[in-house]
């Protein structure tokens, strides 16, 4: 089997994950494709691949003779898809790109447009019929890693210290890394593949806190409300209007960050309103939330105390203040294994969270390698075929020992 083949083979099935669900993992349907996984490491001579009771898929891959000594460096995937988007019955094609809009259902009218498609011209591409998503995120992580295993196994005579994998499930609700095995995945440093076009390298992404205000209102008739109805609806759109109007993420690009309320509900009696506050700059996300604080504080002054209760929870940190101070070798490694594969890294911000950050933060440094991917969580989600096999090349070489004074 090539990547290509198990690609085509891990999109079969469906690994939707669900936020409303409770279980570990969310979705029962994700444990066949992490059954299939473990049968399929085992069968490659990876002997201890196993799934654990939360759904994660474990396996390691020995040293090559006498490279024992050298850090235990481990590579993840994501089993589970976007609930963005549907994932059951996927129905991948092969198709070769030769120029214009490329229709994906039989009647022509969802395209990939040939602005999205010009760098792929003559190019190989994975598609998917129009009807669901690829499931490339990260169906096509897990591939190239254990492509790459497969290969190792294949080459012994490549140099490379022990390898680690995990496959993870319930990536796409935030909860990936929730029961994530530190110690039976013993690594000391690892990948992350689950970024998008060939060359994305990350190691920066936001610090993200989840605001909710609860608006205490005051009803009454309304034909009896004069000087007495505080209308919590009213204090909910009072708060809105002083927000800073351009720090959303309709105006924010880059490295800046915003304020996004994405719920509001309520009545006259009592309101409710749900931000994420995401900024990459530590002192800039407190200060968000200190400002949020102090526009609950104003409310309160004018109406009375505990208007407006706020609730701030930090979901999590950006992950640069983990791998720059020590580990930005981990880059430099990823960085030259691409450019010796002819393809130019680049590193960019994330503006959003990802597995590796959580585990930089628990520990296991991890900056996020791109897959070759494109528009994921979404019926157009595509990757190039050439991508797919020079991701496998590119975490071969990132797991060979780059020169011997590593050894
Ligand atoms: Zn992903």
């Amino acid at each position: 089997m090539d990547v290509i083949d198990r690609f085509f083979s891990y999109v079969s099935f469906d690994t939707q994950s669900d936020e409303n669900s409770t279980s570990c993992p969310s979705t029962e349907k994700e444990m066949r494709l992490a059954e299939a996984l473990v049968q399929e490491l085992q069968s490659l001579g990876l002997s201890d691949a196993r799934m654990d009771k939360h759904g994660c898929v474990y396996a390691h891959l020995h040293a090559a003779p006498g490279q024992e000594m050298i850090p235990a460096l481990g590579f993840i995937a994501h089993m589970d898809t976007s609930p963005d988007a549907p994932g059951a019955n996927v129905r991948p094609r092969r198709v070769l790109y030769r120029g214009g809009d490329l229709p994906l259902d039989e009647a022509g009218s969802i395209l990939l447009d040939a602005q999205t498609l010009t760098p792929y011209a003559g190019q190989e591409l994975i598609v998917t019929d129009g009807t669901t998503l690829l499931g490339a995120d990260d169906k096509a992580g897990i591939a190239e890693i254990v492509s790459a295993a497969a290969y190792l196994l294949e080459h012994p005579e490549i140099p490379h210290g022990p390898i680690c994998i995990a496959f993870t499930p319930d990536e796409e609700i935030g909860r990936g890394t929730e029961h994530f095995d530190l110690s039976a995945f013993g690594a000391s440093a690892a990948y992350t593949v689950d970024g998008g076009t060939l060359g994305e390298l990350e190691y920066e992404n936001f610090n993200a806190a989840n605001a909710h205000i609860h608006f205490t209102g005051f009803n009454i008739h309304p034909g009896e409300a004069k000087n007495k109805m505080r209308n919590a609806i009213l204090l909910a759109q009072e708060f809105l209007s002083l927000m800073p109007p351009a720090e959303t993420p309709a105006h924010t690009e880059g490295r800046e960050g915003f304020f996004h309320v994405n719920r509001i509900e309520g009545n006259e009696s009592a309101a409710d309103l749900y931000f994420l506050i995401r900024d990459h700059d530590r002192t800039a996300f407190e200060a968000r939330k200190e400002q949020l604080s102090r526009m609950a504080s104003y409310l309160n002054g004018k109406y009375g105390s505990d208007t407006a209760v706020l609730h701030l929870r930090d979901i999590y940190y950006n992950m640069r203040e983990k791998i720059e101070p020590e580990h930005m070798d981990l880059i430099h490694r990823a960085a030259a294994a691409m450019e010796a594969e002819g393809v130019t890294p680049r590193i960019v911000p994330i503006r959003g969270g990802t597995d590796g950050a959580q585990l930089s933060w628990k520990g296991l440094p991890c900056p996020n390698l791109c897959t070759g991917g494109v528009n994921f969580h979404s019926v157009r989600e595509f990757i190039p075929v050439p991508a797919l096999e020079t991701m496998v090349r590119i975490l071969v070489r990132i797991a060979a020992v780059p020169d011997s004074k590593e050894a």
